[in-house]
């Protein structure tokens, strides 16, 4: 796999529901080792950008690459085998299920297509795999402490990285991760943003989502905008701050 250069191609992506164009051949790239930050106004057309992505939706025109090869129309639980891995905008835990559990479950979940049959072909071997490579991952994103934590007792922050520990599970290239931030208090933002730069310097790539600004102008490498569907811009946290084009389209001038 190619260590620089792009990972992630969406070339004129498209998607429409009956009138509503709600992705209007949108362009932009992820490179290797980047933090990609997908903003916009309600409605702009970043969830369906993403789903997308991850293959929850099919293009109306367009494609999207991953190392230069098509993955648009590919079924979600193959775009997480070829390196795609994503977090929910609410989150998915079993709260009366301890750390390890939600995490080695999921991964579990993540890599068979259908449950009832991934049951009976579940062995010993595989369940000791799962927890030894669910508690690599807790580990990696600093929950040592908290596995056998319940995962409703945790706070809504470290609730959040679980969901991380368990989209790592797969080994991802990229992940995608929807408003990361919502809802978190400042040093909660602060640990995850922490976590995110990590995983980058150790050559993982990340596409978010995000409403919050601030979050987003201090951990973005670099920042792309939409607007009823079009990408309206594309630069630093320092260009879009000031582009006169993404001020009117947040205060719908
Ligand atoms: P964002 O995530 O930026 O708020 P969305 O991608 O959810 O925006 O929506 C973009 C546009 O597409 C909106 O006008 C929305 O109403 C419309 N839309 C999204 N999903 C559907 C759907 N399944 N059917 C019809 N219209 C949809
Ligand atoms: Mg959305």
């Amino acid at each position: 796999l190619a260590e620089t250069g792009t990972l992630l191609r969406v070339e004129r992506a498209r998607k429409q529901f009956g009138g509503v164009i709600a992705v209007n051949d949108v362009s932009f790239d992820v490179h290797a080792r980047e933090i990609v930050a997908l903003i916009g106004p309600n409605g702009a057309g970043k969830s369906t950008t993403f789903n997308l992505i991850t293959g929850i939706l099919t293009t109306t025109g367009g494609t999207i690459e991953l190392h230069g090869r098509p993955i648009d129309n590919t079924p979600p639980q193959q775009v997480v085998k070829l390196g795609i891995a994503r977090t929910f905008q609410h989150v998915k835990l079993v709260p009366d299920m301890t750390v390890l559990e939600n995490v080695a479950i999921g991964a579990h979940l993540r890599g068979h297509s259908g449950a009832l049959s991934s049951m009976l072909r579940f062995d010993r071997a595989d369940e000791a795999r799962l927890l030894a490579e669910a508690t690599r991952q807790i580990k990696r994103v600093g929950l040592a402490a908290e596995i056998d934590q319940l995962a409703g007792s945790l706070s809504l922050g470290q609730q959040r990285i679980v969901e991380i520990a368990r989209a790592l599970c797969a080994d991802p290239v990229l992940l995608l991760l929807d408003e990361p931030a919502a809802g978190l208090r400042h040093m909660e933002k602060q640990r995850l943003a922490a976590l995110l730069r990590q995983l980058r310097d150790g050559g993982m790539s990340v596409l978010l989502v995000e409403h919050d600004m601030g979050f987003v102008m201090d951990l973005a490498d670099r920042i792309v905008v939409l607007d009823f569907g079009t990408r309206i811009a594309e630069g630093t946290p320092a260009a879009i701050r000031t582009n006169p084009e993404v001020i009117k389209a947040y205060l719908g001038a």
